[in-house]
């Protein structure tokens, strides 16, 4: 009877066991799934923070960068004055050169100026087309724009000046009512 007992007991325990043994089988998973992933999500969260530290000690290492300058300052400051060192003309630049007391330097490109143009207009003629001229007078250049063409003689009627006679010619003439250019022409003997 006591070995049946001790026999029943131990299966009882056996099964007890196997119980435990299952039922921590079963929760162990779980528990190494969380505390694998928890430890696998915690790198992650440290590595980038040690780049947010290296980064917010960057600022600062700025900090006292800009602190340095601000007692620097009183040692010297440039203070520029601009002179025109080579005057620009029509097409060519000029130079300003802005000097500290120290001898610092520098120096700033100055736009070539524009031509100034005094504008001349010349209007046809009976001969000569018209045209517009536009001289430069800073540097004397200057340049033509065509205008009308010429407009050609506005003669009158021809007039006998010598009227030709059997042993002689004659002249006769006419004349530009706008430029008095006058034309002359032979009259042939009569006869
Ligand atoms: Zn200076
Ligand atoms: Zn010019
Ligand atoms: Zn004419």
């Amino acid at each position: 009877m006591k070995s049946e007992h001790l026999m029943l007991f131990l299966a009882a325990l056996a099964v007890a066991l196997s119980i435990c043994i299952c039922l921590l089988s079963l929760w162990q998973p779980p528990a190494a799934v969380i505390e694998f992933s928890s430890p696998s999500a915690a790198p992650t969260e440290e590595a980038t923070e040690p780049t947010e530290i290296s980064v917010s000690t960057m600022p600062s290492a700025t900090e006292a960068a800009t602190v340095a300058p601000t007692t620097e300052p009183t040692i010297h400051e440039h203070t520029y004055t601009g002179k025109v060192t080579k005057a620009p003309t029509c097409t060519s630049s000029g130079v300003r050169t802005y000097t500290c007391e120290c001898g610092a330097s520098y120096q700033e490109n100055i736009e070539p100026l524009a031509h100034s143009y005094v504008i001349a207009v010349r209007n046809p003629t009976c001969t000569k087309n018209g045209c517009t001229i536009y001289t430069c007078k800073n540097c004397g250049y200057s340049d033509m724009e065509l205008g009308e063409s010429a407009l050609g003689h506005s003669f009158g009627p021809w007039s006998v000046k010598k009227a030709p006679t059997e042993t002689t010619t004659g002249i006769a003439e006419r004349q530009c009512a706008r430029c008095q250019e006058t034309e002359t022409v032979t009259l042939p003997k009569l006869g």
